[in-house]
């Protein structure tokens, strides 16, 4: 085996967002060794950004919360494709965690009467969220930080996971390299947790950073994990959508729970016109009984801007496509005018909504709490991802664990606003803990010297495609048309003739990829970078598209115009994709298990 930077530790965790750090957390208090990677600064994932804030039923703002209604409301908004298990222990444990996070030093904004003050969000039957006014992924990435810092943890910036590897059925640890000199490092570890994040760099319009290349998804992959429910991206309904340089930034659902409306050009309250039937029951049917709701008069139902992302991105992509947009593609959200309702409404929104109010303030020259935004469907979260065992975390190789974005089941067909940041804290807690336990007892793994060192080259070969300059091709290129053909065709509504256009494409893209080109050397070199994020882009996208092809309704996220209603078998499985044995992918439907008697009867009771 060639010369290595070499680490070694009994859990490794890749990436440092909220469920890498709790995962590293989890599994330090357990007194094992950890390593944590992460392709930027510690502080700076994704996690970062997160802004209207966690979902917990902590009922401190409407005492008839609980874990029931949290769990009810999870499924329903997933349109019960969910790993059931998953749900309930998410819904269980939230309010335990982000306790556990303002004993960790979290200032969270405060109810009259000092408990964790929570706010109204899409899909959420009651105030749910607790927040740190929109900018609550600072705050928990902060306290994790803080909190994790001290317990020993050796913390790799900067470095970026290119292969995992395995000891026969095993994972043994992974290969990484450094983005500022370029050289290798090889990690070994006995149980590796995945955090990576999720995938939106697959499309033109997003509301990830540039760090959402799909790397865990496509690394399990790789390893012969299995990843479920990849049709289901979540396109948020709310993006900026000008100036043309900040289109697809998010405009946070807080807008919405504080009162925002949206309106067509002809300043239509357009929501009302299409409520689903599964959510009547718990929408206002005017707009005074909307107000009241984000008021908090707990007999009123909420408005209908407040129903789940799938639905309010559907709609909006029909005002614009039948004719009532706004005059850059989008439509209207409204929040000052609330004048008419609040004597010091200008004061209030800049104290809910600061980074909203400075966002379109210094991006767009809007002032929020006189004017409307304009805003448009972004995509913004991977609902697919790493198949795990719902208590554990484990992926379908040993030894391999997935938490966070990165994991799939517990959001189903389309995720709750603020289930993500919960998702983090209480799946992240468990992979640490549960690839701790297995660390602890499992034999300390072999390398194979020949793997990594194929890892390596292959990893190479984008400089000596640029030295032989034989058809080479910039990987700028080829990641700009994958964003292209995934965004016009395989974005918010879907049909097969796109989408067989866009496996084309994809393959053509592929093919090119073996002939990516760089230029330079290894120290901080960004076409480099480039090059081998592609290579996880390209699977990840063939994975969505195939996916979304072999799921023939529409559910969720997924909107296909050519079967526009939901197939009844289709409710009953969730999609699988493998690496074949010939290296193809292969896709296969996995029966959904039955739901044990007292799960069924809390969704029947909350219907
Ligand atoms: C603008 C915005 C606002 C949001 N607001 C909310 C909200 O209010 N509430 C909510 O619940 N959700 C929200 N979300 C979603 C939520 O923030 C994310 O789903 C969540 O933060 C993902 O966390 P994570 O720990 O899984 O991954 P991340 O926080 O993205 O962390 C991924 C980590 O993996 C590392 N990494 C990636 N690839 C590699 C590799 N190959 N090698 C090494 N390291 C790697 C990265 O460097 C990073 O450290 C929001 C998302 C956005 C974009």
């Amino acid at each position: 085996m060639a010369e290595y930077e070499r680490s070694q530790h009994d859990v490794l965790i890749v990436g440092a967002g909220g469920a890498g750090l709790r995962a590293a957390i989890a599994a330090a208090d357990a007194k094992v060794s950890v390593g944590l990677v992460c392709k930027s600064l510690l502080g700076k994932a994704h996690t970062v950004m997160a802004e209207g804030g966690i979902a917990a039923a902590l009922a401190n703002v409407d005492d008839r919360d609980n874990w029931r209604v949290h769990f009810a409301d999870t499924m329903r908004g997933g349109q019960y494709l969910n790993n059931w298990r998953m749900a309930e222990l998410h819904a269980k444990e939230a309010p335990d965690r982000v306790k556990e996070l303002e004993a960790w030093g979290a200032l969270f904004d405060r109810t009259a009467d000092g408990r964790i003050l929570q706010r109204n969000f899409g899909g959420h039957k009651y105030p749910r969220l607790a927040h740190v006014g929109d900018r609550t992924g600072l705050e928990m990435i902060r306290t994790l930080q803080d909190h994790a810092i001290h317990l020993g943890i050796d913390v790799f910036m900067e470095c970026t996971v290119i292969a995992l590897l395995k000891d026969g059925d095993r994972v043994a640890g992974a290969l990484s390299y450094e983005r500022d000199r370029g050289r290798f490092r090889l990690h070994t570890a006995k149980a590796v947790v995945l955090a990576t994040g999720g995938i939106g760099k697959a499309f033109k319009i997003t509301s990830n950073s540039w760090e959402y290349t799909g790397d865990g998804l496509a690394l399990a992959y790789d390893a012969g994990a299995e990843l479920i429910d990849m049709e289901f991206v979540q396109f948020h309904p709310t993006g900026m959508i000008w100036p043309p340089s900040v289109r697809g930034i998010l405009v946070t659902e807080g807008v919405r729970g504080e009162g925002g409306i949206l309106l067509n050009r002809e300043g239509r309250r357009f929501m009302f016109d299409d409520i689903p039937e599964n959510y009547r029951n718990q929408t206002a049917d005017n707009e005074e009984e909307g107000w009241r709701y984000t008021q908090g008069d707990k007999s009123a139902r909420r408005p209908p801007e407040l129903l789940t992302r799938d639905h309010v991105a559907r709609c909006i992509v029909r005002e614009v496509r039948e004719g009532r947009g706004s005059p850059h593609g989008g439509v209207f959200l409204d929040i000052a005018w609330i004048k008419r309702r609040l004597p010091n409404a200008a004061e209030h929104i800049k104290k809910k909504l600061p980074s909203m109010y400075h966002q379109f303030k210094e991006l767009a020259d809007i002032d929020i709490t006189e004017q409307p935004m304009e805003v448009g469907p972004t995509t913004h979260y991977m609902m697919g991802g790493i198949r795990v065992d719902g208590d554990t975390q484990m992926s379908t190789v040993l030894g391999l664990f997935a938490a966070g974005e990165v994991a799939a089941g517990l959001h189903g067909a389309n995720r709750l606003g603020g289930n993500s940041l919960s998702d983090l804290l209480v799946f992240g807690k468990r992979a640490g803990d549960y690839a701790a336990k297995f660390a602890s007892t499992a034999a300390a793994p072999r390398l194979d010297p020949t793997a990594v060192d194929t890892a390596a080259r292959q990893a190479l070969e984008p400089f000596a495609a640029s030295a032989s300059g034989n058809g080479a091709i910039s990987p700028f290129q080829i990641q700009h048309e994958l964003q292209a053909s995934m965004q016009d065709l395989v974005g918010i509504v879907r049909n097969e003739a796109d989408m067989t256009r866009a496996l084309g494409t994809l393959s053509q893209l592929n093919a090119q990829a073996a002939h990516v080109a760089v230029s330079g050397n290894r120290e901080f070199n960004p076409g480099w970078h480039t090059a081998l994020d592609i290579r996880h882009q390209l699977i990840v996208a063939e994975a969505v598209t195939r996916s979304a092809i072999e799921r023939k309704e529409s559910r969720g996220a997924q909107f296909r115009e050519d079967f526009p209603e939901k197939g009844a078998d289709y409710g009953r499985f969730n999609i699988v994709v493998r690496k074949g044995a010939s290296g193809a992918m292969e896709l296969s439907r996995r029966p959904i298990p039955p739901l044990p008697p007292e799960l069924a009867q809390v969704i029947e009771e909350m219907k």
